[in-house]
């Protein structure tokens, strides 16, 4: 089958599909205070996801990340890892999880086929970490959960959303974390996804502020970018071990080379995280339509797929809220 290119000439390789809206966690600048989840009915079952892959497949997607909400509260994942790793030409499946459940999981995932996982870890104070997602006494269940991911053989990064005001004084510590473990440690900058809609730039700390200031503590080196890649990636001079990447999607968006179609867990197309546009695929699951008919319906869907957030701020326009993160999937 043709691949699957936008009307700008990008070509997708990576899906991010979300199993699911539901979360253990509240982390306030993803989850409203009272979500609402989506009805379990308009959730895609397994075997939708997986036809949903092997057609992304046949186009040319060969990565996937499962994310969420929290991937791990759906029974059974380890079920969909084994059967999308088994999808040919899917390279690589791997999952962005709070690693609240990671403990149990982590052996199973891995034998399931999961190659890696990156966990959100946004402080390393467990009273911050518990203040941030919401809930007490979890902190040293996720570091449990990190270290049975290791034991297990995954590939494992961190993610710290780095908000002004709140755990931007840890940058130092979240290195030291790196060059111990030789775990990559990526900062992210806050986008306006939040729950509340209480996001402002002002919050937002850039990535070249955060390179700027562990450049005080570090001589760091960049390292060549993959294309498509969403981070920037940097060394330590001194020491081979740890990795800091800056996902700079506020300051220095890579949408000229992006190469993501995501997929809700309501069976949504979201062409771009940035643009409002959705593109139902359910009622062709549910009503008989073909292999051919699904790809033809997310082609179009992926060919309106908008320039992105760069062009907004090119434009000097700061992009608004569009959904909350857990609705979609970051
Ligand atoms: N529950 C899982 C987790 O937290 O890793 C997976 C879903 S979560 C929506 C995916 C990623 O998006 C996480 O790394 C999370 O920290 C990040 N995220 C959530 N809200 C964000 C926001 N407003 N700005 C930037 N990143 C955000
Ligand atoms: Fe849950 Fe992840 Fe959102 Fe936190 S960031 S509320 S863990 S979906």
């Amino acid at each position: 089958m043709a691949r699957l290119v936008d009307g700008y000439g990008r070509v997708a390789r990576k899906a991010r599909i979300s199993v699911t809206d539901r979360c253990n966690f509240r982390c306030s600048f993803c989850m409203p205070k009272e979500p609402v989840w989506l009805p379990q009915e308009e959730i895609l079952s397994f075997e939708e996801i997986t036809r949903v892959v092997r057609i992304l497949a046949s186009m040319g997607v060969s990565r996937v990340r499962l994310t969420g909400g929290e991937p791990l509260v759906r029974k059974g994942v380890d079920e969909l890892v084994k059967s999308i790793s088994s999808i040919p030409r899917v390279e690589g499946v791997s999952m962005t999880t709070n690693g609240f459940y990671l403990s149990i999981f982590a052996a199973r995932l891995a034998s399931a086929g999961l190659r890696s996982v990156t966990v959100s870890l946004h402080s390393l104070k467990p009273e911050r970490f518990e203040e941030v997602v919401g809930f007490k006494g979890v902190f040293n269940r996720v570091m449990s959960g990190i270290k049975a991911a290791l034991n297990a053989g995954l590939n494992v990064k961190i993610n710290a959303v780095i908000i002004r005001g709140c755990n931007d004084d840890e940058l130092v510590d979240f290195a030291e974390l790196s060059r111990r473990t030789g775990i990559t440690v990526r900062f992210i900058e806050f986008m306006p996804f939040d729950g509340e809609r209480l996001w402002n730039y002002d919050k937002v700390v850039t990535a070249k502020e955060i390179i700027e200031s562990l450049l005080e503590s570090y001589e760091l080196y960049q390292k060549p970018r993959e294309a498509g890649s969403t981070a920037k990636y940097f060394g330590f001079r001194d020491t081979e071990v740890g990795e800091i990447g800056v996902i700079s999607s506020m300051s220095d968006p890579f949408c000229s080379d992006c190469d993501r179609i995501r997929i809700k867990a309501d069976g949504k197309v979201v062409p771009c995280l940035f643009s409002r546009d959705e593109y139902d695929l359910k009622p062709l699951l549910r009503n008989g339509a073909s292999d051919q008919q699904i790809a033809d319906f997310i082609k179009h869907a992926f060919k309106q797929k908008f320039s992105g957030v760069e062009t907004l701020l090119m434009r000097n326009k700061m992009p608004s809220h569009v959904r909350p993160m857990h609705t979609v999937g970051g």
